[in-house]
């Protein structure tokens, strides 16, 4: 049985601020280690638990911001890994395809607009349906027709995900009480929390439907529930739609993206931001 395990970071129990960007000063730098330490933490007890319950091929897709969060040495062995520059990826969940069984959503936060804890990106599909990153997640997962079983955070973007499916897993390890303060449980209870949820979700599997959303699709990034989308993406294929809309919302550049597979001497060269600009300035 194959599972994918799709992260985030500001879902980690202990996170109440948006990650220090700073990270070339040496209080970012060691700000930033521990977060990345508590998520692989909690990555590994979602592993734990699986493992448990009798999974026997795992995928971890790292996937907030650099897409280098988790310490890659303290990964537990019995899973792989996808990593690398978001903005260099073929797509936002690479590799969640029809070969996954079941598919787990960890330290994710509330959609924009709502009272979570580091609450953003909302996406509005079809017109009246909104739902964060975990439910997009949820979403390409019910794209192959997989339940997407477990989704762990705060107790604002698990009530949102259990909305979408609720027979779904959920595990809170914080409470939001604004935009930057939680109670929150510690990262050994919070852990041993995700253990024996990502347990109880994979034995409960078959319980769960997955997330489908019927096409054809009309879909786009919002600022909040209620808002509609100023230039949406339409069509038929979900997946190839989603990877429209981040292109566009989150200077994913498909113009600067590797051709892979390469050809020979087809391969452009991939710039960096400021190595594009400088070239926009000439
Ligand atoms: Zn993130």
């Amino acid at each position: 049985m194959k599972l994918y395990i799709h992260t985030d970071i500001e879902g980690v129990a202990g996170m109440v601020h948006f990650e220090d960007r700073q990270d070339d000063t040496t209080e970012g730098y060691y700000r930033r280690l521990r977060l990345h330490k508590l998520l692989t933490g909690e990555v590994n007890a979602a592993i734990e638990g699986a493992l448990e319950a009798g999974v026997d091929e795992i995928l971890v897709n790292d996937s907030h911001g650099s897409g280098y969060s988790i310490l890659f040495e303290e990964l537990n062995p019995a899973a792989q890994i996808i990593h690398g520059p978001l903005t260099r990826q073929p797509f936002w969940t690479p590799c969640l395809d029809e070969t996954v069984d079941v598919v787990f959503c960890l330290a994710q936060h509330a959609m924009a607009g709502t009272n979570g804890l580091l609450a953003h990106s909302c996406w509005c599909v079809n017109g009246d349906l909104y739902f964060g990153e975990g439910g997009m997640a949820m979403a390409l997962a019910g794209y192959y027709d997989i339940p997407a079983v477990l989704i762990t955070g705060d107790n604002v973007v698990t009530a949102q995900c259990q909305e979408l499916v609720p027979e779904m897993e959920a595990v809170v390890v914080k409470e939001a009480l604004s935009p930057y303060n939680a109670k929150s449980w510690t990262p050994a209870r919070a852990q041993e929390m995700i253990r024996e949820g990502a347990k109880r979700a994979i034995e409960r599997m078959d319980e769960v439907p997955p997330f489908r959303i019927e096409g054809p699709y009309t879909l786009g990034l919002v600022g909040g529930p209620g808002q509609q989308p100023s230039s949406p993406a339409s069509g038929e294929d979900f997946r190839d739609l989603v990877f429209e809309v981040l292109c566009r919302g989150y200077d994913y550049d498909l113009q600067q993206l590797p051709v892979w597979p390469m050809e020979p001497g087809r391969r452009r060269p991939v710039l960096s931001k400021g190595q594009r600009r400088a070239q926009e300035q000439k």
